[in-house]
């Protein structure tokens, strides 16, 4: 299923607004592929002022299905072949595992059980190719995770889904930027006008990859670009151990519980119509740490290191779109809660058209990709 886009000869300049996971991962491999790369950023080298810092960082297709399309899960399928291949050529190692998620629920919310477990089904029925999700007793949970072990009852075992450490993986990408000899410039904001005006006295391509910076420049009639607002809280809880992430099915507080290396947790699950970038609220913080602490008793004892919030850069239909804005200048975006799942797939597609100027992988996940010829025949 992995595609290898060829690399191609002599290249041109590429200037990359938005130095956050779709501008670094894309920076990256064009410089790798011989163009000379400059990326802006508003921000400062950790990611601040993206969603990609505080992110959970789950690469869940399957999990995933559930509140999106097939499209975006076969996204997602592709990336989880693509991540070990881009991660072994970064300048520094990046935490990434495939050890399945775990799906678990309390008895009383076993309706929301049913409910998950039929859309399963019909996203297995689109894809067939998907792993089949396991129904796991008592016993079994015990020996997926022994620190849940006489907690819950029955739940459903995810394989193959992944998890990666975002940190991690924006440092790394910073490295192997700065090896590449790519230029890299922080706390330097640009709009979009701006950097056409830069083309046409430089020439070379412009890549728009500002996420919700970017909500000028989406203005379309379905809708702009707009901010789904997550709050998640990063803990330290020595006394807990879990082997991979976890997800509690409930009608009002789902959670997900994502182990990082050293005993760190990040639980989140809330999503919130709103652009509002203030700090996590007091009643999210309590249902978050409420549903942890219902999980595992061991994280009452727990630290709480950050307390985050966050949004998601989301266009109208709740699915990525790359387009070509005018000649050599693509905007990439509406990666919304998928951005780590599906990064490699949209890169990718990306590289493919610069290169070769056709969008058959584009085509082939079910991508959108507006290039101004199609745009002007619909
Ligand atoms: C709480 C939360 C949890 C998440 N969990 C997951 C998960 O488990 N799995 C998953 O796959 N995805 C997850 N995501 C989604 C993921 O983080 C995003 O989809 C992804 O970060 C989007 O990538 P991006 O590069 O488009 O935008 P961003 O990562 O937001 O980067 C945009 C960059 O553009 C910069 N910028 C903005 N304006 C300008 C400007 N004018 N000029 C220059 N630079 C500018 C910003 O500083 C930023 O660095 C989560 C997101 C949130 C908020």
């Amino acid at each position: 299923m992995t595609s290898h886009i060829s690399s191609p000869t002599p290249q041109e300049p590429v200037l990359i607004l938005g130095a956050g996971l779709m501008g670094r991962l894309l920076g990256v491999a064009l410089a790798r592929a011989g163009h000379a790369v400059r990326l802006l950023d508003a921000g400062t080298p950790d990611g601040s002022g993206g969603a990609a810092r505080v992110a959970a960082a789950m690469l869940a297709p399957l999990a995933e299905s559930a509140v999106t399309e097939p499209n975006v899960v076969a996204m997602g399928q592709y990336a989880l072949v693509r991540w070990p291949e881009l991660l072994r050529t970064l300048a520094a190692p990046v935490f990434f595992q495939q050890a399945g998620t775990l799906v678990l629920w309390h008895r009383q919310d076993a309706p929301e059980a049913h409910r998950f477990r039929a859309i399963l089904g019909g996203v297995q029925q689109a894809l067939p190719s998907l792993p089949h999700p396991q129904a796991v007793d008592a016993a079994a949970i015990a020996e997926l995770e022994p620190a849940l072990a006489q907690r819950f009852h029955q739940g459903l075992y995810l394989p193959e889904e992944g998890q990666l450490d975002n940190r991690e993986l924006l440092q790394a990408l910073n490295q192997t930027l700065a090896e590449l000899g790519a230029e890299v410039q922080w706390q330097t904001a640009w709009t979009l006008e701006q950097a056409q005006e830069h083309q046409r006295r430089q020439g070379g391509w412009v890549l728009d990859c500002r996420g919700l910076g970017a909500q000028g420049n989406w203005n379309m009639p379905a809708g702009g670009l707009r901010g789904v607002r997550g709050e998640v809280v990063r803990l330290h809880a020595p006394d807990v151990t879990l082997q991979r992430p976890t997800r509690m099915l409930h009608p009002r507080y789902p959670i997900y519980i994502a182990p990082k290396p050293g005993h760190i947790f990040v639980i989140g699950a809330t999503e919130i119509e709103t652009n509002d970038l203030t700090p996590a609220s007091v009643r999210s913080t309590l249902e978050l740490l409420s549903a942890a602490y219902a999980v595992h008793p061991g994280f009452g004892e727990a630290r709480i290191l950050e307390l985050n919030s966050q949004c998601r850069p989301t266009l109208a239909d709740n699915l990525p779109a790359v387009r070509e804005a005018a000649p050599r200048v693509l905007q990439i975006n509406g990666l919304y809660r998928h951005g780590f799942m599906i990064s490699p797939a949209v890169a990718d597609a990306v590289l493919e058209h610069m290169h070769s100027g056709t969008q058959t992988l584009a085509q082939r996940l079910g991508l959108r990709f507006d290039t101004l010829a199609t745009t002007a025949t619909a």
